[in-house]
């Protein structure tokens, strides 16, 4: 082995969906791609606080592959810690990642302030002061504050697709599209060192073609050692059509034929977005109603109006669908609210409106309020478009819960629930092969990152039968070499 051979350690990501981060080190080099927040399962909330596995400020820079939050989530905490180098990103992830890390550190400060309160309660009750600090310092202390974010925030530096540039000597990088979500990347980064050279390609999160919004994800010729991800690398996704024709049935049934409101919950940053540019689509192909459409999410409306300033970055269908919007002067009608009041107004409404609103898994935010509203009212209906993970309330109403509580009370649930499983704005496995498939020879090696344990293996498994590449699971925690191979790659 090369003395200098630079190393790769998985850091999250791995094995699991949440929390990516790959740290690449070499001789007087430290970088890592993505610095995600870990989410859902009981240790999230520690795996999250628990110390880096690299000096923060010994980084020389960060490359983003795209602004969702187990990609982003944890670079205010990075920022406070001590990282002053640039944060690298496409033009349109800088901006949807600011809004995105700015909700977080709300959030954040928001579930500490309760903590707090819980804690000074608790010890209230125990007649303590000291109670509270044994209760929980880390419920007490927020991952990070507002302060931390905008630090973050203000390290972003921006780049295009397709455009490489060296952020150290001997490194260059380039962006392509992922076709995910706006601004979503995959990463090439070539090492270079006296003749010798190393490629390694981040698939980052890759979209289905097709998808709506982003244009498709862009194949990558070569590489040396290739991550790619695996979210859905076990399954494939019903047909567009078909998801197509489900939404359809989902919506006018509640709008015309029952004369109640559709409620949506839905994911602020990407599927609100692609949901809002589907309904357009649908009504022009005269296939919708005439109606009101409600996005209610201050966070969906910052990525909204994002989404809409990189205007050159959409596909050409989401430009072509603008135009027709701007000039039919007609349906639908998409308000945005800003305000509590704006929000509390839609409550109102009986008929003929569809709500768009967050978080997608209903276990926070406003959707919560619609749904308390609408739930018990049999002419409605409530369309789950992402996954649910166990323990949400979104989950029960999929399992087909006929109470929930919202608000410490019991809610009947009257209206029809309808789950619409092929509006993923991840890559199925055939899309992923598709992707690799692009791959002018087979890469040295590729490792298998962002899937659940299962979902990887099987993906693995496929790619060795499939492509007959050498190919494994990445295990967390676990540190490659990457030989440099004479000649420039
Ligand atoms: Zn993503």
């Amino acid at each position: 082995m090369h003395p200098s051979a630079p190393t790769l350690t998985f850091l999250g990501g791995a094995g699991e969906v949440t929390g990516s981060c790959y740290l690449v080190e070499a001789p007087g080099l430290r970088f890592i791609v993505d610095c995600g927040m870990f989410q859902g399962g009981r240790e999230a909330a520690e795996k999250n606080r628990r110390a880096f596995a690299f000096d923060p400020g010994g980084l020389d820079f960060v490359l983003l592959t795209h602004a969702h939050i187990d990609h982003s989530g944890l670079l205010p905490r990075l920022a406070a810690e001590g990282f002053g180098g640039p944060i690298h990103a496409t033009a349109p992830t800088v901006d949807l990642a600011a809004v995105m890390l700015r909700d977080s550190a709300f959030i954040q400060e928001k579930e500490a302030e309760w903590s707090q309160r819980t804690a000074q309660a608790a010890a209230g009750r125990h007649g303590g002061k000291h109670q509270a600090r044994r209760h929980d310092d880390n419920a007490i202390d927020p991952l990070y504050r507002m302060a931390d974010a905008e630090r973050a925030i203000g390290l972003f530096t921006r780049h295009r697709y397709g455009e490489a540039f060296e952020p150290r000597p001997g490194v260059r990088v380039l962006f392509r599209d992922a076709g995910h979500i706006l601004g979503s990347a995959s990463i090439e980064v070539t090492l270079t060192d006296a003749g010798c050279g190393h490629r390694i390609v981040f698939s980052g999160d890759l979209g289905q073609p097709g998808h709506p919004i982003v244009r498709d994800a862009v194949t990558v010729p070569q590489a040396d050692t290739l991550l790619v991800e695996s979210t859905y690398g076990d399954r494939l996704h019903r047909p567009m059509d078909a998801t197509l024709d489900e939404l359809v049935e989902a919506l006018t049934g509640a709008l015309v034929a029952r004369k109640g409101n559709v409620v949506v919950p839905a994911f602020a940053v990407g599927r609100t977005q692609d949901l809002l540019m589907l309904l357009i689509r649908l009504t022009r192909e005269g296939r919708l109603p005439p109606m009101d459409v409600y996005v209610d999410s201050p966070l969906a409306t910052s990525a909204t109006r994002i989404t809409l300033q990189h205007h050159s970055e959409l596909d050409e269908e989401a430009k072509e669908l603008g135009r027709w919007l701007s000039t039919s002067k007609g349906w639908p009608r998409i308000h945005f609210s800003e305000t509590v009041e704006d929000s509390m107004f839609i409550n109102s409404i009986r008929d003929g409106a569809v709500v768009i609103s967050a978080s997608g898994m209903c276990d926070a935010g406003r959707i919560k309020h619609h749904l308390k509203y609408n739930l018990p009212r049999p002419e409605c209906s409530v369309i789950i478009t992402g996954f649910q993970a166990q323990g949400t309330l979104g989950r029960r109403l999929v399992d087909g819960a006929r109470l929930i509580r919202l608000f410490g009370e019991e809610v009947p649930v009257r209206a029809r629930i309808f789950t619409i499983g092929g509006l993923s704005a991840h890559a199925d496995q055939g899309a992923l092969l598709g992707w690799l498939g692009g791959f002018t020879q087979p890469p040295g090696h590729a490792w298998v990152v962002h899937g659940e344990a299962s979902a990887a293996a099987r993906f693995t498994q496929v790619v060795r039968d499939q492509l007959g590449w050498a190919a494994d699971v990445a295990e967390s925690g676990q540190a490659i070499v990457l030989p440099m191979q004479p000649g420039s790659p």
